[in-house]
């Protein structure tokens, strides 16, 4: 037993020993491990801390702030900027700057005492055609979703039978305007009913229905044979109220600057798709219209919506604005 407690003590000993150079290396490698760690991280910490200390010592009441620095010396640029533009004449020949001023927006119709509202109307008309230049105009018609009609000449049809074909599809409207244009003031009430029949026929033949119960006569000449023929055709005389005389006129300024100026709810608007200033100016007029808040309407939809019906040897003009026939 004596033995084996010396020999317990003795291993005891060593152990303890062992145990303590373990801390002792421990300790030690710890310390090399700190010092190395913080001669490595110290200059860099340090350097940074003393410029940052340092401003504030000196300059406290302007901490710098990166964002308010960097906006006010925009802003102060853009001042500048601004500044030397007024100065120079040029500035109004800016080619960004746009001084037309946005169009104006139609009022809305009020449906009685509702409380409800619906948009204007407008109804184009175009005479003369169809026409090589025709297909333009349902390409316009078509981007922008809008119906229109067309006053055509009967001895075109049925060489333009693709166009009207095509324009009846979209969903526009055919009416007649006499077989080839002739002055129906000197022209007997027997020939001129014959005359708007047989428009009436071919334009029925090529797009396999009956035209609409209304006639445009050429020249917008309305007599008392135009009138009479009219009646016994079954056909009311559709007449205008705004016309830029684009056929006099081949301006597409003009003739837009005309329609937009004239737009009013009701209107029916008389122009020609033979002439590229009237094509052209559809290309703008359409989209200001529809931007200005106006439904375009076919011919008839808008004398049912005026008048209310559409009666044989009547003349309509929608709500005329301007005079000229
Ligand atoms: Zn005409």
């Amino acid at each position: 037993m004596y033995r084996s407690k010396l020999a317990d003590e003795r291993n005891l000993i060593i152990k303890l020993n062992i145990a303590l150079v373990i801390v002792l290396v421990l300790l030690a490698g710890s310390a090399v491990f700190f010092t190395l760690t913080r001669e490595k991280a110290q200059p860099a910490f340090s350097g940074d801390g003393a410029t940052y200390e340092t401003d504030l010592e000196d300059e406290p009441e302007i901490e710098p702030d990166p964002e308010a620095a960097s906006s006010a010396a925009a802003h102060a640029d853009q001042e500048t900027t601004i500044k030397e533009d007024a100065d120079m004449d040029e500035f109004i020949l800016d080619e960004d700057f746009d001084p037309t001023p946005p169009l104006p927006r139609a009022e809305l119709i009020a449906l009685g005492d509702t409380g409800e509202y619906r948009a204007p109307r407008i109804a184009l008309t175009f005479d003369d055609g169809p026409g090589w230049l025709t297909p333009q105009l349902l390409d316009i018609l078509h981007e922008y979703e809008v119906r229109a009609t067309f006053c055509v000449i009967g001895n075109l049809v049925a060489n333009n039978a693709a166009t009207i074909t095509r324009a009846h599809e979209a969903g526009h409207e055919i009416v007649g305007h006499s077989w080839s244009h002739p002055d129906f003031t000197r022209t007997a009430a027997a020939t001129i009913l014959a005359d708007i029949n047989k428009t009436a026929d071919i334009i029925e033949q090529i797009i396999g229905e009956a035209p609409p119960p209304i006639f445009r006569s050429p020249y917008g000449v309305y007599t008392s044979r135009v009138r009479n023929a009219a009646r016994d055709a079954g056909y009311g005389v559709l007449n205008w109220s705004i016309d830029p005389r684009d056929w006099e006129i081949r301006d597409a300024d003009h003739i837009y600057d005309f329609i937009i100026e004239n737009a009013r709810d009701g209107a029916i608007v008389l122009t020609h798709d033979i002439y590229q200033s009237t094509i052209d100016a559809m290309a703008r007029a359409v989209p200001a219209l529809v931007e200005m808040g106006y439904e375009l309407v076919t011919a008839s939809e808008m004398l049912e919506y005026v008048y209310g019906s559409i009666e044989p040897g009547f003349e309509y003009t929608g709500m005329r604005i301007n005079g000229g026939q």
